[in-house]
C-alpha cells in the first residue's frame, strides 16, 4: 500500500463507483467497499478491494470514505441511517462524489458536522470513461485545508480539481448547472440533427459542420458521433439521473427565485422523454424521442 494514502472506503459501486474503485486500488490504496448490489461488491473484491458488510462496517476500517450514490436521499440514509457510516467508528472525512443538489448537500453537511466529520462536497463530471482514465473534473467545495489534505486522493481520480467554494453544497450547485447545460446541449443537438436529416442532410456531415463552427458542444462533438450515429445509446449516464440533475438545478432556481425559461423548457422535454423511453435508458436516448417526432433516424443504416 502507498503509505501516503489513508485507508479508504467507497460506498456505491455503479457505473462511476466501479472504475473509481479500480483507480484507487491501482494507486495502491487499501480500499473497503460497500454496495447493496452484491455482484458489484464481488467485482470490486476481484479487483483487490475488501468487502464491508454495511456502511457502518466501512467506518470500522476506513479513515476517509468516498460516496458515489444515486441521490441525496440514499446518501443521507447511507451516512445517517440504520447501520450508517455515522453509527460506526468515527471517520476523519467524507468525500461525496455523488450528485445530490445543493439542498441535499445541506442535509449531509448538517449530519456530518454534528458528528465532527469533515465533509468535502465533490461532485464529478466526465462520465465512466473519465473515471476509468483518472480524467474527471472534480468540483470541490469545503475548507481549503481539507481540500489540500484530500488532494492526493482526488488526483488519482481527476485531472481537473476545481475549488468552487468553502461551503459544502457549492460544488453541487456548479455540478447541477453544468448538467442543465449538458442536458440542453443534448436536446438542441437532437432537434438540429433531426431537422437536418428531415431536410436531406447527412447527419455525419452536419455534425462535422457544427463541430467546425460555433454550434459545437459536448453532445455534438462526443455523444452524438459515438453513441447516436452508431445507435449504441450507451454513453453510460442513465437518463433518469440526467432528469434528476435538471430537476435539482430548476428546483434550486425556484427556491432562490431566479427564472430559468430555457431551462424550464428543457426540463419539460426530458420529463416527456422519461414517460416514453424504457426505464434504464441512457441519456443519449433523448435523441430517439426527438427524431421520432421528426419522423427520421439520425445515423445508423438510415
Ligand atoms: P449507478 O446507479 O450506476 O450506481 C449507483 C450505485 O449505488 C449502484 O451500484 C447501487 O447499487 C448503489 N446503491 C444504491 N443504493 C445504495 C445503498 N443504500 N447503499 C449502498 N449502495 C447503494 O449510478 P452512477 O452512474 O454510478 O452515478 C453515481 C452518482 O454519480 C450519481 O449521483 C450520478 O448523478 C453521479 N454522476 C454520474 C455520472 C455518469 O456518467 N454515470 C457522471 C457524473 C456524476
Amino acid at each position: 500500500m502507498d503509505n501516503e494514502l489513508p485507508v479508504l472506503g467507497l460506498i456505491g459501486l455503479g457505473t462511476m463507483g466501479t472504475p473509481i474503485a479500480e483507480r484507487l486500488i491501482g494507486a495502491g490504496a487499501e480500499l473497503w467497499v460497500f454496495d447493496t448490489d452484491v455482484a458489484a461488491v464481488n467485482r470490486a473484491v476481484g479487483n483487490g478491494a475488501s468487502a464491508a458488510a454495511s456502511p457502518s462496517d466501512v467506518a470500522a476500517h476506513a479513515d476517509v470514505v468516498l460516496l458515489s450514490l444515486p441521490n441525496a436521499k440514499i446518501v443521507l440514509e447511507v451516512v445517517a441511517g440504520k447501520d450508517g457510516l455515522l453509527s460506526g467508528s468515527p471517520v476523519r472525512a467524507v468525500i461525496d462524489l455523488s450528485t445530490t443538489g445543493p439542498a441535499g448537500a445541506e442535509n449531509l453537511r448538517t449530519a456530518l458536522e454534528a458528528s465532527g466529520v469533515s465533509y468535502l462536497d465533490a461532485p464529478v463530471s466526465g462520465g465512466p470513461a473519465g473515471a476509468r482514465g483518472g480524467r474527471l473534473t472534480i468540483m470541490a467545495a469545503g475548507a481549503p485545508e481539507l481540500l489540500a489534505e484530500l488532494t492526493p486522493i482526488l488526483s488519482i481520480l481527476g485531472s481537473n480539481i476545481l475549488h468552487v467554494g468553502d461551503v459544502g453544497g457549492q460544488g453541487q450547485l456548479a455540478k447541477v448547472l453544468n448538467n442543465l447545460m449538458s442536458a440542453t446541449s443534448i436536446a438542441i443537438t437532437a432537434e438540429a440533427l433531426s431537422m437536418g436529416v428531415r431536410g436531406g442532410l447527412d447527419p455525419e456531415r452536419l455534425l462535422s459542420v457544427i463541430n467546425a463552427s460555433s454550434g459545437r458542444n459536448a453532445a455534438s462533438s462526443d455523444k452524438f458521433p459515438q453513441f447516436v450515429l452508431t445507435r449504441s445509446f450507451d454513453f453510460g449516464f442513465q437518463y433518469n439521473l440526467m432528469v434528476k440533475d435538471v430537476s435539482l438545478a430548476l428546483d434550486e432556481a425556484a427556491r432562490v427565485g431566479v427564472p430559468m425559461m430555457v431551462g424550464s423548457t428543457v426540463r419539460q422535454l426530458w420529463d416527456i422523454g422519461q414517460k416514453i423511453l424504457p426505464s434504464g435508458s441512457d441519456c443519449t436516448a433523448l435523441a430517439q424521442v426527438v427524431e421520432s417526432w421528426a419522423g427520421v433516424t439520425i445515423g445508423g443504416d438510415a
